[in-house]
């Protein structure tokens, strides 16, 4: 390829003369395709004219795939709308929807149309498709779980919608420098998207402070403070292999002209003359901004109102539009036709928003409108951790919604009476069941406890986390109310986690199973077990997954420079660093390793098993031994695969700027992955999923899903280690009253970083964490150094294991294999039968 020209001249890739421009939106040859990207390369301008380089072919290609979406998305909501079909509403704060144009492509089924296409003008499809930025609207799996709920959703032809806000910048992209992790803002639409479509008709007024009104007949109305809208933009998602289309709603906050102070800016006072847009500009410029000020609280808490009241807004429309012709209706209808899921507690406001719009704005009663509120709104619990139950403080909240402050008040109240008239045997316990907690020093509302009392239904996420908020966190509640709790098991799309980013695989699969329909029946992979010996398949498996290494390493040696073996095994972790998760303990394991490797001779050396351990993951800005530890994993590489000594057994890599494109290269590449958190603190996790479908063992802790995925792919095929979730408290009382001996190993492990082989940074801190006894840190609350034995055994199993090939491809493809229940479509079918109530509607 010709190097970029910075003039207007021809470049090594004009458009191509050959090739018509001429519009041919529903095209399904190559032919007509490629005249479809030429007409919006010249037609729908977005840069100086003659270019189609890479990036420029890129918009052009995702426009004309658009072009067919939104045929389809149009049909699908007209379909709706006639139907009028009980429709869910997936509140998030989070979407993680990675690239889009393979995807869509996928799911339209017109891959080779499309290379062909693409080819005309001198480019190839996964080049192209490559120039497109992540939507990186999220944190971690929260938001993928989201985005995989989406699709299938989609896919099951479901009358389903997800909202959620277009923040301007998502999390933020990690560089790693000498000193660790540095963030900077990510610009997902620096240019634009091609996959979002404005609204400029669907805008709704978000108010924020002001007061109460009593009205003469003693209704209240929320009046005064300041007004933004909130505008429509439009994602369509689209269904694997079907023509119905969904959406994803996402929220900007914007200003009005006549908020606009023309006189003061004449004046020369342009900021005061503009403080409403740039206030409203502020509400979705990044997701979780900083919150350790008063004015962060403050900036999250609009976040999240202006969500819910943008929805629910929209929702209540639909409703009633929906209505028109009807000869009469009646509110009672709402839970009939609408399912709203809280996809955590961060959408918590919709519930004392409904409860606004159903008082103040439709005259209802509140008995009435808290039947219609409970019977639409359901709650996903994602975490146990304290720290992360979120709790705002009231006199922010009084400032802020001062309305929904009351409606909140009203419902503690009446919580209250409930227990006293039903169940004085609670009384003792409602300090910390009601919703309110009045503590003079710090008053809350606990927004967990809101949603439990309000929705009709709450679930955990994997079974073991739904029986621990059963017995623990909810224990009060389900003598309440024992029907409330469920559980759904967490899935992901066998799109994109398999069929999409490892097709050489996928087409293994086909071929030994005699049908695609795995794709959408993701149980058929336990047809494979008859295969699992079969020395045929064997040999294909090894060779696509060697295929899948080879792309890794490339990948690797390009964004690291650091050149990885293929015949080593690939060791990954990659997710959010967190304590909890305990990145420490792989890290740890591998200090221990290169400190062995160093001990023994050479001769030695050449019988271990060959291992290249890859780590990566953001660690929140202000989260301070998370970054300590990022540091560390990038410390300990430097010197390892530059030691001649042992490079050759053992490299330690940090991945950079984990998001669902990098997972994309780096999870059909692996072979073993670390899922290894305290047992009890990872509700489900959803990477280990991802990491099973693509033929990886796991090592990790009876934790979450794990628990799950070992019971269908079988416990011989699951490295198992650790302390179970039951003997967490025990070992944590033990450790803290000095009862516990550290194992050698773990000492030495720590000792050698004390010792200044990995630099000179101060690493005391993060080490202290560790100590159980020292009073320092916090007392090994994630029982690394517990665990830390039983580890380092099982990590000798796998060496062992790996020196086995056959046997090894044997575990592969029973791991692939038994990862039907994973997918997200048998999630959302347990949630549209057993949470919200609604069937398919697909459209003829
Ligand atoms: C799946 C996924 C996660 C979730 O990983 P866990 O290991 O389950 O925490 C986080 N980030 C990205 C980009 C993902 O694709």
């Amino acid at each position: 390829m010709a190097a970029k020209s910075e003039t207007n001249g021809a470049t090594a890739h004009p458009v191509s003369s050959k090739v018509p421009a001429v519009a041919h939106p529903l095209a399904e040859n190559a032919d007509e395709i490629a005249s479809n990207i030429n007409y919006h390369a010249q037609f729908s301008p977005h840069f100086s004219p003659f270019k189609f380089e890479p990036e420029q072919a890129y918009y052009a290609t995702a426009e004309s795939v658009r072009d067919r979406l939104v045929q389809q998305w149009n049909e699908t909501y007209l379909h709706f709308h006639k139907v009028d079909p009980k429709q869910t509403y997936y509140l998030s704060m989070e979407y993680l929807q990675g690239r889009a144009l393979t995807n869509a492509i996928g799911n339209l089924n017109i891959q080779d149309a499309y290379a062909g296409a693409l080819s005309k003008f001198g480019h190839e499809l996964e080049e192209i498709a490559e120039q497109e930025k992540d939507a990186a609207l999220g944190n971690g799996g929260l938001g993928r779980l989201a985005s995989c709920f989406l699709d299938s959703m989609a896919t099951l032809n479901l009358p389903a919608w997800g909202y959620g806000l277009r923040y301007r910048y998502g999390l933020f992209k990690q560089r790693i420098t000498k000193e660790g992790q540095e963030e900077t803002a990510e610009d997902w639409i620096e240019k634009f998207s091609p996959w979002e479509v404005v609204r400029h008709d669907i805008m709704f007024p978000v108010r924020f402070f002001g007061s109460v009104e009593v009205n003469p007949d003693g209704s209240r109305k929320w009046v005064g403070g300041e007004v933004v809208q909130a505008l429509a933009y439009d994602v369509p998602i689209p269904g694997y292999k079907t023509k119905n289309t969904n959406s994803l709603r996402l929220w900007e906050a914007k200003a009005s002209a006549k908020d606009f102070n023309l006189f003061q800016f004449n004046d020369g006072q342009y900021e005061s003359a503009a403080a409403l847009h740039s206030r409203a500009h502020q509400i979705c410029a990044v997701l979780y901004p900083g919150d350790a000020t008063e004015n962060g609280k403050l900036l999250r808490l609009k976040q999240q109102f202006f969500l819910c009241s943008a929805s629910l807004q929209d929702i209540i429309i639909r409703f009633k539009e929906r209505r028109h012709g009807k000869e009469s209706w009646k509110w009672s209808e709402f839970p009939s036709k609408v399912a709203v899921q809280l996809n955590d507690t961060h959408p918590t406001l919709a519930i004392p928003e409904l409860m606004r719009l159903l008082l103040d704005e439709e005259g209802l009663g509140w008995d009435e409108a808290w039947d219609v509120t409970t019977r639409t709104i359901a709650y996903t619990n994602h975490t146990v951790l304290p720290e992360a139950l979120e709790k705002w403080s009231q006199t922010v909240m009084w400032k802020l919604l001062p309305r929904h402050m009351e409606i909140i008040e009203e419902i503690d109240k009446r919580f209250i009476a409930l227990i006293q008239a039903t169940r004085l045997d609670l009384e003792s316990k409602l300090p910390s069941i009601r919703i309110l907690d009045n503590n003079p020093q710090k008053p809350v509302v606990r927004m967990a406890n809101l949603c439990v009392v309000s929705a009709h239904a709450v679930n955990g996420v994997a079974q073991l986390h739904s029986d621990i908020l059963k017995s623990e966190l909810f224990a009060d509640y389900v003598s309440i109310w024992p029907t409330k709790f469920q559980n759904k098991t967490n899935g992901i799309t066998p799109r994109r986690w398999l069929r999409f980013c490892s097709p050489e695989l996928s087409n293994i699969i086909t071929k030994w199973l005699k049908t695609d329909s795995w794709v959408t029946n993701l149980d058929l992979l336990t047809g494979l077990r008859q295969f699992a010996d079969n020395e045929d398949l064997q040999a294909e498996w090894v060779s696509a997954k060697m295929a899948n290494k080879q792309r890794l390493v490339q990948y690797i040696l390009q964004v690291t420079g650091v050149s990885i073996d293929p015949n080593s095994l690939f060791d990954i972790q990659v997710k959010r660093i967190h304590e909890y998760k305990r990145q420490l303990l792989n890290i740890l394991g591998a200090i221990y390793r290169y400190k062995i490797l160093k001990e023994i001779s050479p001769e030695e050396r050449k019988k271990t098993t060959p291992r290249t351990i890859m780590i990566g993951g953001k660690a929140f800005a202000t989260y301070t031994n998370a970054k300590r530890i990022v540091r560390l994993v990038n410390d300990v590489g430097a010197v390892v695969n530059n030691d001649p000594e042992v490079n050759d057994y053992l490299k330690v890599v940090f991945v950079p700027n984990y998001n669902v494109s990098v997972a994309e290269i780096l999870i059909p590449g692996s072979e073993l992955s670390q899922h290894i958190s305290t047992a009890g603190m990872e509700a489900s996790g959803t990477s280990n999923m991802k990491f099973a479908l693509n033929g990886c063992l796991i090592i990790g802790t009876l934790d979450g899903a794990n628990v799950e995925i070992r019971e269908e792919i079988g416990e011989e095929n699951f490295f198992l280690f650790g302390a179970t979730a039951d003997e967490v408290p025990r070992l944590r009382k033990e450790r803290e009253n000095g009862l516990f001996k550290p194992d050698p190993q773990f000492e030495e492990a720590k000792q050698f970083i004390r010792s200044g082989v990995f630099g000179s940074y101060d690493y005391n801190p993060l080490l202290e964490s560790l100590e159980g006894n020292s009073g320092y840190g916090r007392g090994d609350y994630f029982l690394v150094g517990y665990d830390f034995c039983t580890y380092m055994e099982a990590q000798a199993k796998v060496d062992e294991v790996y020196r086995n090939r056959k046997r090894w491809a044997k575990m592969s493809i029973l791991s692939t294999a038994g990862s039907g229940k994973f997918s997200s479509d048998r999630t959302i079918s347990q949630y549209a039968k057993e949470i919200w109530n609604i069937e398919e509607c697909r459209i003829p």
